[in-house]
């Protein structure tokens, strides 16, 4: 039987550099999948849909819950989010490695369908600096920064529950943390 690829959860705190993380990995090492998600939230200036995420409808969104379509979604900071069950399963039987990018609660339920998936929280260095990329990234509200900052508390306490810790400080050094990761799940086989 080929062996399945596997599987990273990656987690932390909105603004604490995720995105900025996986877009560098991923552009240099073209053969990781990503797990693109599905949402209820409206897309942001430059975001287009199918790539940073497929933008559905909440009714949309529910019948693909009806479906059984996810193979974890919730609700974070006000709106609806979901990993699509299939697309991650193909991947993985193909052999490939897959990266997720998705909130506490998801990765919860999904490392208990996956225990062997491999978790990931990148934290930032402090919640000033948290505020600060927030701000610097100019795409949410002022209200919705509020909500995602005081979020932000409850979602660290969980840090504990992953398998490694990026502080992400200075970027490149999280980038070069997160391929060793990757390095060390392949060369445990
Ligand atoms: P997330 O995906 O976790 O919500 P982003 O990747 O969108 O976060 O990053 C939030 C903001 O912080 C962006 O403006 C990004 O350019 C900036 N950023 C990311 N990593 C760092 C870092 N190590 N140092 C300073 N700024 C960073
Ligand atoms: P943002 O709106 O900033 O892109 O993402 C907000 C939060 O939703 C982040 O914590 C991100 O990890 C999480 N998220 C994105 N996609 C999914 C998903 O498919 N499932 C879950 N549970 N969370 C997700």
């Amino acid at each position: 039987m080929a062996t399945k690829g596997h599987l990273f959860i990656i987690s932390g705190p909105s603004g604490a550099g995720k995105s900025t993380i996986l877009v560098a990995i991923l552009k240099k090492r073209p053969q990781l999948r990503y797990s693109i998600s599905c949402t209820t939230r409206p897309p942001r200036g430059g975001e287009e849909n199918g790539v940073e995420y497929h933008f559905v409808s909440e009714a949309v969104f529910r019948r693909k819950i009806d479906n059984g379509e996810f193979a974890e979604w919730a609700e974070v900071h006000g709106h609806l989010y979901g990993t699509s069950a299939t697309y991650v399963e193909e991947v993985l039987v193909r052999g490939l490695d897959i990266l997720l990018d998705i909130d506490v609660q998801g990765a919860k339920r999904l490392s208990a369908k996956y225990p062997e998936a491999i978790s990931v929280f990148v934290t930032p260095p402090n919640m000033e600096e948290l505020e600060k990329r927030l701000l610097k990234r100019g795409v949410d509200s002022l209200a919705a920064v509020q909500r995602r900052l005081k979020n932000a508390k409850a979602e660290v306490a969980q840090a504990h529950d992953y398998g490694h810790v990026v502080v992400n400080d200075d970027l490149a050094q999280s980038v070069s943390d997160l391929e060793s990761i990757i390095e060390e799940a392949s060369g445990n086989e």
